[in-house]
């Protein structure tokens, strides 16, 4: 990313000598501590109650999702203890009616874990980031609520990067709302996700990002290929509200790569790969893979901003399977088929952006781009921030076929004009603290 010098026409209170940090310490201490052992034996954990099917045993406390929940709640409990009373763990609980993989109507459970923020911030209205994985597993038939599903990859791995960045992160103080989620029904239709994004629009909770980790422990495919350099991160480009006119309007603005969804996966890439050096992120531009789906959705599709992290080789004898072995080929989703440093590298992408998203101030208000007329210049303004600890303000911008941000121009002032055309650029704005903690990319509307 180029950081260019102040090729500006007015603006008058740039801060020429003003240093903004790169990085922020804290977040790469936080990113330090996760450690590969600890995912292992989360993951050893989960798959020893053999199966975590939606429908299996709720009684015994060995065997079935109940005793998978009772224990992910204890452990979320035990990392409470840590938090000085700002980490709440409890039962989300919603009865969701038959449906082609719900024989009859049946009790959903997820654990949730909210880390409350610092109350300094009162002022602010509260940002909620939120980061889930899916702790139900199934075997060969999604009916089949008996069968060993040990399922350790999908999505012990998931799971076990939610748990492993509460315990690292409950000890911290943020400055916004983060829920560590732990969802079940994902294999039964994506019920438990849901119900908890349909509670948060319910409720009008100002979910800023959610981060969907499913199968992220794995380095070998299937075809006998193997990956460990970087992970996937699947993005939608419009929200489904984004219907009729608004639709139209996008498209006609080339809007079309900037969506809420899409934006947080370019953050996600941009601070990933600069608190997780060595391990890079695809941007994937679409939902999710072929005939699958994953718990992002019910937040995407309500207009939240969510993405999906998930292996680059997967092996579909891992997944879905009943545990055999055929003509000498193992099936089924056994710990041992996993590579816990993969996962490890993944869960520090995720630290990196979820803490980097709760230190910072929320994302500029009302950003507008001035269209009044023809001209050689681009014009933007925005709402001033109101956290105290703000240093100013980035705008990026980037050729409209660019995939990622390609300059910066540091301001503290809350209007800009660039020396560049805006028909061949995209603009965003974004704000910066004293620590650089950097909020999410807002992209400006046209103003007139
Ligand atoms: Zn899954």
């Amino acid at each position: 990313m180029k950081r260019v010098a102040l090729w500006l026409v007015c603006g008058s209170a740039l801060a020429f000598s003003q240093k903004v940090p790169q990085k922020n310490p804290a977040v790469d201490k936080i990113v330090k501590e996760i450690s590969a052992k600890s995912i292992r034996s989360i993951v050893e954990k989960l798959a020893g109650f053999e199966t975590r099917h939606t429908l299996s045993d709720t009684v015994s406390g060995v065997r079935g999702i109940g005793a998978a929940r009772r224990w992910i709640k204890n452990e979320l409990e035990k990392y409470a203890q840590q938090s000085d009373g700002r980490m709440a763990v409890e039962f989300f609980e919603t009865v969701v009616p038959t449906s082609a993989r719900i024989p009859s109507p049946t009790k959903i459970v997820n654990v949730v874990a909210t880390l409350s923020p610092e109350p300094t911030h009162h002022l602010m209205p509260d940002r909620v980031l939120v980061i889930s994985g899916h702790y139900d597993s199934r075997a060969s038939n999604p009916l089949d609520s008996v069968s060993a599903a040990p399922g350790a990859n999908d999505d012990g791995s998931g799971t076990a990067v939610v748990l492993e960045l509460a315990r690292v992160m409950s000890k911290h103080r943020f400055e916004a709302t983060i829920v560590f989620l732990a969802v079940a029904g994902e294999e039964q239709g994506l019920l438990g996700s849901a119900a908890w994004a349909e509670m948060a629009k319910q409720k009008s909770w100002n979910v800023e990002a959610m981060l969907n980790n499913d199968i992220v422990g794995n380095s070998k495919g299937g075809d006998g290929t193997s990956e460990n350099k970087y992970v996937r991160v699947f993005s939608e480009a419009f929200s489904p509200l984004d219907t009729g006119s608004a639709f139209r309007r996008r498209i006609s603005l080339g809007l079309e790569n900037d969506g809420g969804s899409r934006t947080l996966a370019r953050y996600v890439k941009e601070v990933g790969e600069l608190y997780n050096k060595g391990f890079g992120i695809e941007m994937v531009y679409r939902l999710d893979r072929f005939l699958r789906g994953g718990d992002h959705r019910p937040f995407h599709d309500r207009g939240y901003r969510a993405i999906r992290f998930s292996e680059v080789k997967e092996n579909y004898d891992h997944q879905h399977q009943n545990v055999r072995t055929e003509s000498g080929k193992e099936f089924g989703d056994l710990p041992k088929f996993m590579d816990f440093d993969y996962c490890a590298r993944v869960a520090r992408t995720n630290a990196a952006v979820l803490a980097s998203l709760a230190w910072a101030p929320a994302p500029p208000s009302n950003p507008g781009m001035s269209v009044a007329g023809l001209g050689y210049e681009s014009s933007l303004r925005w709402g001033k921030n109101m956290e105290p600890d703000v240093l100013g303000y980035e705008v990026r911008y980037r050729k409209t076929s660019a995939p990622v941000w390609q300059s910066t121009v540091f301001t503290t002032d809350t209007t800009i004009t660039l020396k560049v055309s805006k028909d061949e650029y995209l603009f965003g704005v974004q704000a910066v603290d004293t620590e650089g903690n950097r909020s999410l990319v807002i992209v400006p509307t046209p103003v007139r």
